[in-house]
């Protein structure tokens, strides 16, 4: 089974309230909190309220309402966060991790933001 998923994960248990976030956002599918170990002065998790592993599981299996919203929640984010003309930061970097090669800790798809300070070129 390619996307098993276990309840049991990290995410699982924020979004089921049995451990606490420090919540940026939150949409009807979809939930933003800050990394428990920041890697940018901003670094905030996005992840759908479904369960789902990785990105390629969401992409093809999710409906189109929880991939409107989950994609819509990391914009709303991104734009508080790093956007030219808010007042968060000047830039962001979005980033998700799947599977070991990958390093993935958490296997419920998250999207990473990272934001306020020069994050230097990751691709050139
Ligand atoms: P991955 O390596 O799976 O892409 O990233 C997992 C992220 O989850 C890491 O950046 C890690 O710091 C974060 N993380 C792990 N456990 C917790 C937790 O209990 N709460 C929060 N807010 N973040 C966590």
């Amino acid at each position: 089974m390619p996307y098993a998923y276990d309840d049991q994960n990290i995410f699982a248990k924020i979004l089921r309230g049995e451990i606490p976030c420090k919540k940026v956002h939150e949409t009807e599918r979809s939930l933003a909190f800050h990394d428990i170990n920041p890697q940018a002065p901003t670094h905030v998790l996005v992840i759908p309220k479904g369960a789902y592993v990785n990105y390629d599981h969401f992409a093809l299996e999710a409906s189109a309402e929880e991939i409107v919203d989950f994609t819509r929640c990391v914009g709303e984010v991104a734009k508080m966060l790093g956007h030219p003309e808010s007042e968060g930061g000047n830039g962001y970097r979005i980033l998700s991790n799947a599977g070991p090669d990958a390093h993935q800790e958490v296997p419920h798809l998250h999207i990473h933001i990272f934001g306020g300070a020069f994050l230097g070129r990751m691709v050139s």
